[in-house]
């Protein structure tokens, strides 16, 4: 079919599909209303490559909202309500049931790198345990009755090879 061709069937398409049908369809939307998590992880992208595997094996492809702010849940501390917390309101405020994954990183440069925890691992460990604690309480209070997962994402360099592991914080 050449492109004309399509383009009338396409038309012809677009005049029998209802609106909502019809946003999903040019992509204004998403063709995948469902959706069981968010995560908020930050915008290092040398790990959004294990953390969408990580998502997609725990919640199913397409099944999660993916915000990438500086420092992970770094902003979710700050007083004033941003970026992070918008997210959550739209995600939340579109479903039900969602689970609010919050994940943060070694060697986050918005924190400093690792250089500024001494390369100390346990350290820096620690630090973003207690950052991923308080985001968590901070999440609870707004978002009551919600599951809440908090994870720090750890790794060391084979050779080239990134080893990335990612673990449950409590
Ligand atoms: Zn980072």
């Amino acid at each position: 079919m050449g492109f004309l061709e399509s383009a009338v069937v396409d038309h012809r398409k677009s005049t029998t599909l209802t609106s909502r049908e019809l946003l999903v369809w040019t992509g204004v939307v998403n063709d995948h209303p469902d959706c069981s998590a968010i995560v908020l992880t930050c915008m290092d992208k040398r790990f959004h490559s294990e953390i969408s595997r990580f998502m997609r094996k725990e919640y199913g492809e397409n099944k999660f909202y993916f915000v990438s702010l500086p420092g992970g849940v770094q902003s979710l501390l700050e007083k004033k309500r941003g970026a992070s917390m918008r997210a959550l309101d739209l995600a939340i405020g579109s479903f039900d049931k969602i689970d609010i994954v919050l994940i943060n990183h070694s060697d986050c440069v918005a924190y400093g790198g690792l250089s500024c925890f001494n390369h100390d691992h346990d350290k820096e460990r620690n630090f973003h345990r207690q950052q991923l604690l308080e985001a968590r309480q901070k999440v609870a209070v707004e978002y009551p009755g919600k599951n809440l997962r908090t994870l720090f994402l750890s790794f060391h360099k084979d050779d080239d090879l990134l080893n990335i592991e990612i673990t449950e914080i409590h």
